[in-house]
């Protein structure tokens, strides 16, 4: 079934929410309430606007200059089943898929739901971790506060599955402790 998604709004040629030309979608909805958000208005659930994945999956072939594609927000996670079906229709076009959560790996690694841990199987890049101002930093490439990571997600679902004595199977990888994720190290998102 294609998921509607609520979203607060979407930006169709971003160059701050990841390296290059990108179409962002900010997710209506997020409960994390960090001190010094920069979207306060995103945080009400389900007074976005709502749209379908295959309308939005439409709207990012539109630009031929986007190839990478940033899920931000809001938190995407709260809407994981609708955000990694979306994941999943862009990787069928080699879109390069970003995401930012309030949530850390760690956290969705362990305690994540199906549907959240569906959509980080689904990414490329994770963003993770609230935004701490005492941790604030306005010098940091794709990043608010010194707290949050930029993760190579398939390289780190890789260890993952490796340390849990599976094959490279990404889902249902709820065991503990959960290992460090492996940071992203290309240039283009670290600088
Ligand atoms: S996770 Fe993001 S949107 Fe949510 S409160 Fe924190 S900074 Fe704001």
């Amino acid at each position: 079934m294609v998921e509607i998604i609520n979203i607060a709004g979407t930006v169709t040629d971003s160059i701050v929410d990841g390296p290059g030309i990108r179409y962002s979608i900010f997710a209506q909805g997020c409960s994390h309430n960090c001190l010094g958000c920069h979207n306060p208005q995103t945080h009400e659930f389900g007074t976005g606007k709502d749209i379908s994945v295959s309308q939005l999956f439409s709207d990012i072939q539109k630009n031929p200059l986007v190839r990478g594609v940033t899920f931000s927000g809001g938190d995407p996670f709260f809407q994981g089943k609708g955000f990694a079906q979306l994941a999943a229709l862009l990787h069928t076009k080699r879109y390069e898929v970003a995401c930012y959560t309030g949530f850390t790996w760690e956290h969705l690694v362990a305690l994540g739901s199906p549907e959240q841990q569906e959509l980080l199987s689904n990414l490329d890049i994770l963003v993770d971790g609230p935004f701490l101002i005492m941790e604030r930093n306005l010098d940091l490439l794709f990043r608010g506060s010194e707290n949050q990571r930029i993760i190579n997600v398939p390289a780190s679902l890789q260890a993952l599955a490796k340390q849990n004595g599976t094959d490279m199977n990404p889902k249902g990888f709820s065991k503990t402790p959960v290992p460090s994720p492996i940071l992203c190290t290309e240039k283009r998102w670290v600088g």
